[in-house]
């Protein structure tokens, strides 16, 4: 059991955040936000695979102008990302917005000011987002690589900003496009600030490269309780970005949700089609929300022991036949040529 550290616990929209709150599980869409219609439908296929938190980008007005009515539409707290205009924070503001994401060195004082008081009026908290990428010049100096202490510089000077201007409501990110300044980074930060940590690496490349490099820094983090609210940044289709956080979290047992498969690599002794029914059992369970653990293995010198811990499982036994284990009882002996149809019938049962 993962012991988590305790951070302030924070709301945004109905949900809660830090504190002892489940990790949270949020994604940001790739649609234009001012097509209100496609927005709301990514949002939507998102809110099915599981997440919790959906990010908007706001690059103009008509954007910030869409939030209301996609607000109506979706059953998630909406965060707009809003960068340099004060104008365009305002409107999500009055638009109704539930968090806003915003680097606050990158507004003037008196324009931040406004913000600040116009969140804390409307109870809204605000992401700090630093960013390796677009660190303050007079941190980086005449440095051509941006290190995690530097990072960790321009993060607590804007948590300290927002705090001089009574504003407390806050998330902290810091995010780098590579495992070890991501690691480090938050590690650093963790020790100094009791905010609500969101963990990401940005830019983290594609399905497969990415998922990887976010599994090894958001799991290398979230192992040492660091951690209250994740994203996966892919370049890909958002909802691939929750599937790998939901995999992240649940192999950590930090969450539970849907189901989670053990199969075995297969060698010489599997004697059923272990990798063509992990395939398919994926795909007849995605989309399922209730905890279950399955197991298919190849053959009996492990497969008992995991069939013993899953809720239902099939292993080979040897020559043409598959045992169907459920909660640790054998229940079936089945043909190995029907092994599927069988097993899905059984799985439909407890799903
Ligand atoms: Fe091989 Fe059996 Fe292990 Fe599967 S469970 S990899 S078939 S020994």
């Amino acid at each position: 059991m993962i012991k988590r550290k305790k951070t302030k616990a924070i709301k945004i929209g109905k949900l809660k955040i830090g504190g002892d709150f489940p990790i949270a599980i949020q994604s940001m869409t790739n649609t234009k936000t001012s097509d209100i219609e496609k927005t709301v439908k990514q949002i939507k296929r998102l809110e099915e695979a599981g997440c919790e938190i959906i990010r908007v980008g706001v690059p103009d007005l008509n954007s910030a102008k869409a939030i209301g009515k996609i607000k109506k539409q979706i059953n998630i707290p909406l965060v707009a990302d809003i960068h340099f205009s004060a104008a365009l924070a305002i409107e999500a503001i009055n638009q109704g917005i539930d968090k806003l994401r915003i680097n606050p060195g990158n507004f003037p004082k008196q324009e931040l000011a406004k913000i600040a008081a116009l969140c804390k009026k409307n109870k809204i908290p605000i992401r700090v987002g630093i960013n390796s990428g677009s660190l303050e010049k007079d941190i980086l100096g005449k440095n051509k690589f941006v290190t995690p202490e530097m990072m960790v510089k321009s993060a607590i000077r804007n948590v300290r900003l927002m705090e001089k201007m009574g504003f407390y409501d806050m998330v902290v990110s810091l995010k780098a496009p590579d495992v070890l300044r991501t690691v480090k980074a938050y590690e650093m930060l963790s020790e100094k600030i009791d905010y609500p940590l969101h963990l990401g690496v940005t830019e983290a490349g594609g399905e497969f490269s990415g998922t990887i490099k976010t599994a090894m820094a958001l799991g290398s983090l979230l192992l040492k309780g660091i951690g209250d609210t994740v994203r996966v940044s892919l370049t890909s289709d958002p909802v691939e970005e929750i599937r790998v956080a939901w995999e992240i979290l649940k192999s950590l047992d930090l969450r539970q949700r849907g189901v989670k498969i053990v199969s075995c690599p297969t060698c010489a002794r599997t004697s059923i089609d272990v990798i063509g029914l992990s395939k398919k059992i994926e795909e007849l369970t995605v989309g399922i929300k209730k905890p279950t653990k399955v197991a298919i293995m190849g053959c009996v010198v492990n497969g008992l022991g995991e069939g013993r811990e899953a809720d239902l499982a099939i292993v080979g036994e040897g020559g043409n036949i598959a045992l169907i284990i459920k909660k640790g009882k054998i229940i079936n002996k089945i043909a190995k040529e029907k092994e599927f149809e069988i097993f899905k019938k059984e799985l439909k049962k407890i799903i």
